[in-house]
């Protein structure tokens, strides 16, 4: 079969490896589609070589259809079927407190342990799920970051009517934004990118451009008082700087973006207005389950954010164009071409 093997820093060969063969409690799935995420732009780049074996099979965000299921195990061949790329203890406090995807031995399926960018992939029937016919292949593979999406927006209690700001349109801003505006929340986005705006516009979302401060659009949209909830999805220091002044009395700030370095926060803001701030990281099975509702009755429009489609041999050509940035949201691995 052939996969696609990471090879240190920016390096990526496509070549052949034999069959997984499915141990005790795993379903043998044909990949079809992956996505390409920022975390693997950050294993493209060297930044997870403590975490990523030389030689390693990366890619969590995955489609594809079992082809062997072990009895019992809830699969049968032929479901279509995503996958929740996590291996947790079940015993640790995390896990025991019902935060499996906090587990202190957390690992990643695609990062510390084999992912989907092979044709055919081992992966514990656990943590499959079936998706229904009227989700298309492409779409499944954004059932992951949904789920991301999905977690985040019921993390920070996302009511109808209240007024949200997403720092970040990239593709899991953009999903928390179509998220919180289904339940019911009207939406603003703040982003850079001429492209990413132009298509959060065409979803009739509001956008806060380069050119406009966004405390000051905030003071004007919300008569001074305020957003119900902000979430800081960029990783930049600026917008971690700006969340905690944008939000209301009692207000909520959500850290989505991963903050490699401690930063300045406005912490004065956050102790004047009682704020509360937590962290958002992966998802639970509730959230997949949410995200695959939402993505198969059409409710979330996943199409536009679909940018590009490449084969698995040009992996290493597609991570270089995602990071020039320009007009890319989400790029997807077909593994059937
Ligand atoms: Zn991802
Ligand atoms: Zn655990």
């Amino acid at each position: 079969m052939r996969a696609s093997f990471y090879q240190g820093s920016r390096t990526f060969t496509t070549g052949s490896a034999p069959r997984p063969v499915p141990q005790a409690g795993e379903a043998l799935v044909r990949v079809e589609r992956v996505g390409i995420c920022g975390t693997d732009l950050h294993i493209y780049q060297g930044h997870l070589d403590h975490r990523v074996p030389r030689g390693g099979v990366i890619g969590h965000e995955t489609f594809g259809e079992v082809v062997e299921a072990p009895a019992g195990g809830g699969v049968a061949a032929g479901d279509r079927v995503v996958v929740e790329p996590l291996w947790f203890c079940g015993a640790c406090r995390a896990c025991r407190m019902g935060a499996s995807y906090l587990c202190y031995g957390l690992k990643v399926l695609g990062v510390d342990l084999p992912g989907g960018m092979q044709e055919y992939w081992a992966v514990p029937a656990a943590r499959l799920l079936k998706v229904p016919p009227t989700l298309a292949d492409d779409h499944a593979a954004l059932v992951e970051p949904l789920a991301v999406a999905t977690h985040d927006v019921r993390r920070a209690q996302v009511q109808a009517g209240d007024r949200v700001l997403v720092f970040g349109g990239g593709p899991i801003g953009a999903l928390i934004a179509l998220v919180a505006r289904q339940r019911g929340a009207e939406v603003a986005v703040a982003e850079v990118n001429p492209f990413r705006v132009a298509l959060l516009e065409s979803f009739g979302l509001t956008t806060v451009g380069p050119d406009i401060d966004v405390s000051r659009f905030t003071a004007d949209w919300t008569g001074g008082e305020g957003v119900d909830v902000a979430f800081e999805v960029t990783g930049n220091p600026a917008a971690a700087r700006a969340v905690t002044d944008v939000v209301r009395v009692w207000g909520t700030v959500s850290i989505v973006a991963i903050h490699a370095e401690p930063i300045p926060v406005n912490l004065y803001a956050l102790f004047a207005r009682e704020l509360n701030v937590h962290g958002a990281r992966l998802y639970a099975r509730e959230d997949w389950e949410e995200a695959i509702r939402l993505a198969a009755s059409g409710a979330i429009p996943l199409a536009p954010l679909v940018s590009r489609k490449i084969r698995l041999e040009e992996l290493q050509q597609g991570m270089e164009q995602a990071l020039a940035g320009g007009p890319v949201m989400k790029v997807l691995v077909d593994l059937t071409a």
